[in-house]
């Protein structure tokens, strides 16, 4: 069963939705918000064009179709070596919120494939703030259009996520790990568990590889132990395949949805009013009453009611009928 977050639980999961409540972003000086003539067109601005994603790790079949088929923009991938913004494994550290790194990536395949349109993805796999023993993997997916200035982004959450790591010696029988692992579906990187930070082996997904790094692993490890933990990359861990595809699918959805006042490709919700009374006292109760949609291009806003306004919340969720 995949179990998708309720996108209504508010930040930080929601896709289009920061603290700050402006998530569709302008962060390039070609456009300033206010409705502009080029949108102002029948067919989709982004038809018959070509952007280019940034990838290493093999995204173009889970992103790429989604796009092509909501609003016909073609997606050439472009290598490059977007490790140098962070690494799943750890050997590079990430710097940065998740969507400036994806950010970050999709104008380095921009400016190396000399294109104005980019897309990248992100993901962050982390335990739930909601629910800690439960790891959660969040996909940010972003189109950057420097041509007119405008970011549009989404993101999808899911605990279908296979993220397993044991540290072991060499002789432990490793069978109900790598059950658990979905090996070799899902291959393994394999480190010394402590002391030297190499050798490190990644991608591995054949017992007589994994047996070896185990082994060669150990015995250079402090602790005489292995790390083994699964390869997260995008084309070696499918369960985070799934994700990615989802957040490309809603990215497509959002792409085709076009501003109501200026036409531009991108509008969704950007933000969540919260406030519900508490059937008891009336208090408003943090639970999401309204969202905003918003256009990346211009300042239009529109609210739209997600309760009837008959409902009232749980008392026991009211900070004063419950504290
Ligand atoms: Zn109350
Ligand atoms: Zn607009």
């Amino acid at each position: 069963m995949t179990m998708i977050r309720d996108p209504r639980q508010g930040p930080p999961f929601v896709a289009n939705v920061r603290p700050s409540g402006s998530s569709v972003e302008t962060r390039c000086g070609a456009a300033t918000p206010g409705p502009c003539r080029r949108w102002e067109q029948a067919d989709h601005p982004y038809t018959g064009r070509t952007a280019v994603l940034a990838t290493k790790h093999g995204k173009l079949p889970i992103i790429a179709p989604p796009l092509e088929g909501a609003v016909g923009l073609r997606v050439e991938a472009v290598a490059v070596d977007t490790d140098s913004l962070g690494t799943f494994t750890g050997d590079i550290p990430r710097s940065g919120p998740p969507l400036d790194t994806a950010i970050a990536k999709a104008r380095l395949g921009m400016s190396a494939a000399g294109r104005c349109l980019g897309l990248a993805s992100e993901g962050s796999i982390h335990p739930d703030p909601a629910v800690p023993f439960i790891l959660v993997d969040n996909e940010i997916i972003v189109l950057v259009d420097d041509d007119n200035g405008i970011v549009v982004w989404e993101s999808h959450s899911s605990w279908d996520i296979v993220a397993a790591a044991t540290s072991v010696g060499a002789e432990v029988d490793l069978e109900p790990f790598l059950a658990a692992a979905r090996f070799p579906d899902h291959q393994l990187i394999v480190r010394p568990n402590s002391g030297p930070v190499h050798p490190i082996y990644k991608g591995i997904s054949c017992i007589e590889k994994l047996t070896a790094a185990v082994a060669e692993c150990a015995s250079v490890a402090a602790d005489g132990l292995a790390r083994v933990e699964t390869d997260l990359r995008a084309h070696t861990c499918p369960s985070r395949r799934a994700v990615i595809a989802g957040a490309a699918e809603r990215l497509a959805r959002r792409i085709a949805s076009r501003c109501p006042a200026c036409g531009a490709p991108g509008w969704g919700r950007v933000d969540i009013l919260l406030g519900v009374p508490c059937a008891w006292c009336g208090t408003e109760v943090a639970r999401p009453r309204a969202e905003i949609d918003g256009c990346p291009a211009c300042a239009h806003r529109a609210t739209r009611s997600v309760v009837s306004p008959e409902v009232r919340a749980d008392p026991g969720e009211c900070p004063y009928c419950n504290p």
